[in-house]
């Protein structure tokens, strides 16, 4: 049978970065095992879903680049299906009206709670044989239970959790249908999975409660049961449950923030699946080698270094032609607009391996397209000094000779220089970062001076040596 699994996320938000990682997974075990994939969006909950979201987890799941072989489907769209299902039960006797007042439900809530029980349904409206139900109240809409079996227990082997057993009795007997005909979650859930052949069901180990329920309304239809595989949570570096406290949570907040979708989704599959001790994955080697039975059951704590770790091997292994292209929008966001693309190509290559993210390249970089450099307080007050000054001056004449504006010609003139001066490369090298990048950090300083080009470096080197006064 072909392997079928799904993502069906509820859009009452951006897509987070556990409801990514139980995307990624889906789809992983989709392509491992030559199946496919569907995605579904499970917006039943009409005062909690937006479309606004619907986009926002789109938007999540496009940039990292997770294709779906079918959907989006909506649940929304298929509400007369489900109505069809419920009907169909309804004449099957494997679900049924219940007719309880709200007062009657509080009642059986309150006596649960006194005995501290679980709150549980008292079967009133029940059809069992031999048993003559109530005469029908006027004036009630009824709502629609599934009628569960009592006896036995319902077992699943949870391909993380390995085998979950529920007590049926515990299970009670699920609102199906609330009183204005409109399906409950746990309902479409069941449904859908029916309907679109769904053979693994990849999810939050938040929904294991529900799976017994479910797999009981399957079985009541006659319909397969998929295997499950529930995915423990994500926490945060401090070991809470992650949240805002620990910055993104949403994965689109993550491009915001400079990271390359390649090291989120390789970040991803290491939170909570491993092979060995191997840390990057290409997108072929996590097809090739993941599996669900290999996910962890605990639940796996965030690591910002880690993945910061990730996003600069990344971005080193990238063409920085493509580099260049992906930096343009976090240049924009700094009001840069770059129009020479084999310029940028050359100035990432030479800053790349110094920085960690995307806006921290865009940041770096920034010095070759500005006008009027910002200068760091430290660098100045510690390398444009009066000793400096005459080693800046003398350079500039020396580079302002030059014909030649290349590496060689380059060191040539400032080795020179300590030579004629008799003094240290650093002496030079500083003073003269700090003059034409702002800063007493940059690559190597030949480089920097060609991306920087000569009738700047002598223009900033100016600027440099009035400043010192
Ligand atoms: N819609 C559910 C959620 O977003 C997932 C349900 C499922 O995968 O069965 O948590």
């Amino acid at each position: 049978m072909k392997v079928r699994t799904r993502f069906a996320p509820s859009p009452t938000g951006y897509l987070h970065i556990g409801g990514a990682r139980t995307a990624l997974y889906s789809c992983l075990y989709a392509h491992h095992n030559k199946g496919e994939t569907v995605l579904r969006i499970e917006d039943t909950d009409l005062e909690r879903s937006t479309p606004e979201a619907v986009a926002a987890i789109i938007d999540g799941l496009n940039w990292l680049g997770l294709n779906f072989d079918e959907g989006p489907f909506y649940q929304t769209k298929r509400f007369d299906r489900y109505k069809e299902v419920i009907a169909e039960m309804l004449e099957a006797g494997t679900a049924y009206y219940c007719y309880c007042t709200q007062e009657e439900l509080q009642e059986m809530r309150d006596r649960a709670e006194a005995n501290k029980e679980k709150p549980r349904y008292n079967g009133k409206w029940r059809p069992e044989a031999g048993k003559v139900l109530p005469a029908i109240p006027e004036g009630i809409k009824p709502v629609v239970r599934f009628r569960n079996p009592v006896d036995g227990a319902t077992s699943f082997d949870d391909l993380v959790h390995g085998t979950i057993t529920f007590q049926n009795s515990e299970l009670d007997d699920l609102i199906i249908a609330r009183p204005d005909g409109t399906p409950t979650y746990n309902f479409c859930v069941v449904i859908d999975d029916m309907d679109m052949g769904i053979t693994h069901v990849v999810r939050g180990d938040d929904h294991i409660n529900n799976t017994p329920r479910q797999i009981n309304i399957l079985k009541a239809l006659n319909a397969p049961v998929p295997q499950y595989a529930h995915v423990a949570m994500i926490l945060g570096d401090d070991g809470q449950k992650l949240s805002k406290r620990h910055g993104a949570v949403s994965v689109t907040q993550y491009r915001d923030e400079g990271y390359l979708p390649e090291a989120v989704l390789n970040y991803l599959i290491r939170l909570g699946w491993s092979h060995g001790d191997q840390e990057i994955f290409s997108w072929d080697e996590m097809v090739e080698l993941f599996d669900l039975k290999d996910v962890n059951k605990a639940a796996s704590a965030f690591n910002t270094s880690k993945l910061l770790w990730l996003n600069q091997h990344y971005m080193i292994e990238k063409d920085p032609a493509d580099l260049a292209t992906l930096l343009v929008p976090y240049l924009n966001a700094l009001g840069i607009e770059p129009t020479d693309m084999a310029y940028l190509a050359e100035a990432v290559k030479a800053h790349v391996a110094r920085c960690q993210t995307m806006v921290e390249l865009a940041e770096m970089i920034q010095y070759l397209y500005v006008t009027e450099l910002t200068y760091d307080e430290e660098s100045v007050a510690h390398h444009l000094t009066a000793e400096s000054k005459p080693v800046l001056m003398a350079l500039k004449d020396d580079l302002a000779a030059l014909d030649v504006w290349e590496s060689a010609e380059l060191k040539g003139a400032m080795k020179a220089l300590t030579k004629t001066m008799n003094i240290k490369m650093g002496q030079i090298g500083m003073p003269l970062r700090t003059a034409i990048v702002g800063r007493a950090q940059s690559p190597n300083l030949d480089e920097t001076l060609m991306l920087v080009g000569k009738e700047r470096t002598l223009a900033r080197l100016e600027t440099a040596i009035a400043k010192i006064g």
